[in-house]
């Protein structure tokens, strides 16, 4: 059997959050980081296949060139819809790269529309008359006003998207969206009639985008946040089901590495080392003087993973990271710290350890690139999206790994998520 939904996401976390969906709403999904080199032979039991790439932010030339290559590879595995996703907070430039991709996919697919919308309402986004609200602001009236990278100074996505594109960007309205999926469908024929290639559609509720989902059967591309996927598996006549979430059992010994420095994470690492439990603390100015820190940490693991799991971590308070930001420079600490975290990740798997959590969205890239994992089969979500994943190590074995993006989990998400594993340990 082939893949039903191809999906092409813009950046790592992204990519995730869109799998925990389709996962949740019943479809067994591989996230792969990249495009793969090599055939789709062993996906052979997936119903949508996720690509995560990092398109975001660069230059809009290579963010369809990289989008184009992986619909190749989902259309020789059989994709029958393809999905474009992006951030539930539209993050583009005015250059793009929302609307150059999703002009290159519709070129490439031969389709002459598509829909958009960001909108995923369990996450406070929602698109209203075309305008994304964040919470209860405005898209332009919240925090992204000012991000570095893609500032978003106005709200209306027609608009937006209108700037990037060159063809016709028009709106469908909440009130056709809740009339239900034949009103949506009418509508998109007209406006398809009219030639408009491209329509912004408003959700402001999770029943809104299940009848959005509807009508999107059979669309060969959908461009949207996360949000839309919960509407796409009944398409195919998939159910939730626990099936979807199945890993293999789990094996090994269980570790967690940490390298993020938000808030949430702070909270986990505290209560953890509350816990009593084993933990080591790798210190950034340690590593920039030249110690064997990677040698250390293991050392501390030999002496203690035989008896549960052990904790490896440089997550420290914002003053602590910003006098060794200052001391270092803060790409520098960022990345001696990531490196030297991946290199103990690596170890720890020479170890035995085929459980790990890892904390931090830029360390768990560091990590996965260190163990040479290129593809992850998504499980059940331990908080929200935050799933467990199983990952094929290059010499064959199964590794059990959660990536948890910084502000993701309870404060007892470590235990939590060790926890959640050992009832599926063989
Ligand atoms: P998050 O998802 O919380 O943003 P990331 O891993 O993406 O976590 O980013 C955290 C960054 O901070 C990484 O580059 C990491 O190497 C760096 N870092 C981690 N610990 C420290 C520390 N103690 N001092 C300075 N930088 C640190």
């Amino acid at each position: 059997m082939s893949v039903r939904l191809g999906c092409i996401a813009d950046d790592f976390t992204g990519a995730t959050d869109l799998a925990n969906n389709l996962v949740r709403a019943g479809m067994r999904v591989v996230q792969t980081i990249g495009t793969p080199d090599g055939s789709a032979a062993d996906i052979a039991d997936a119903d949508a296949v996720v690509i995560a790439l990092k398109s975001r932010t660069v230059p809009a030339a290579e963010a369809v060139a990289l989008s184009l290559e992986a619909l190749d590879w989902l259309r020789t595995a059989g994709a029958e819809q393809i999905y474009f996703k992006y951030c539930s907070t539209f993050d583009s430039t005015a250059a793009g790269n929302i609307g150059p991709v999703t002009e290159a996919l519709m070129a490439a697919l031969e389709t002459d529309f598509t829909v958009a919308t960001p909108a995923f309402p369990d996450n406070g986004r929602t698109v209203f008359k075309g305008h994304l609200f964040v919470g209860d602001v405005l898209l332009e009236r919240s925090g992204m006003r000012h991000h570095p990278l893609t500032p978003m100074t106005d709200s209306n996505l027609v608009n937006v998207l209108a700037a990037q594109c060159s063809c016709q960007v028009a709106l469908i309205d909440h009130r056709v969206v809740a009339d239900g999926p034949e009103a949506v469908r009418a509508r998109i024929e007209q406006l398809r009639a009219t030639g408009v290639g491209i329509a912004v559609v408003d959700a402001v509720s999770n029943d809104d985008l299940l009848r959005l989902g509807e009508a999107l059967a059979g669309l060969p591309l959908v461009t949207a946040g996360s949000g839309v996927a919960i509407g796409l598996p009944a398409n195919w006549g998939i159910a939730p089901s626990e099936e979807a979430a199945t890993l293999p059992p789990a094996t090994g010994r269980q570790a967690v590495v940490s390298g993020s420095v938000s808030v949430a994470t702070n909270g986990q690492v505290v209560d953890y080392l509350g816990r009593g439990l084993p933990a080591y603390t790798v210190d950034p100015l340690r590593i920039a003087a030249g110690e064997d820190v990677i040698g250390a940490a293991l050392d501390y693991a030999d002496a203690h993973l035989g008896s549960g799991p052990v904790l490896v971590y440089s997550t420290e308070q914002p003053d602590a990271v910003r006098s060794v930001q200052g001391r270092l420079g803060a790409a520098e600490a960022g990345e001696l710290v990531e490196q030297t975290l991946a290199g103990i990740a690596r170890g720890l798997v020479e170890r035995g350890v085929r459980q790990l959590v890892v904390a931090g969205g830029e360390t768990s890239g560091a990590v996965v690139q260190a163990l040479g994992v290129d593809r992850l089969r998504i499980g059940g979500q331990i908080d929200p999206g935050v799933p467990w994943c199983a990952a094929p190590l290059p010499g064959g074995e199964t590794l059990h790994v959660t990536l948890k993006s910084g502000n993701f989990g309870t404060p007892d998400f470590f235990t939590k998520a060790l926890a959640a594993l050992e009832g599926s340990t063989s």
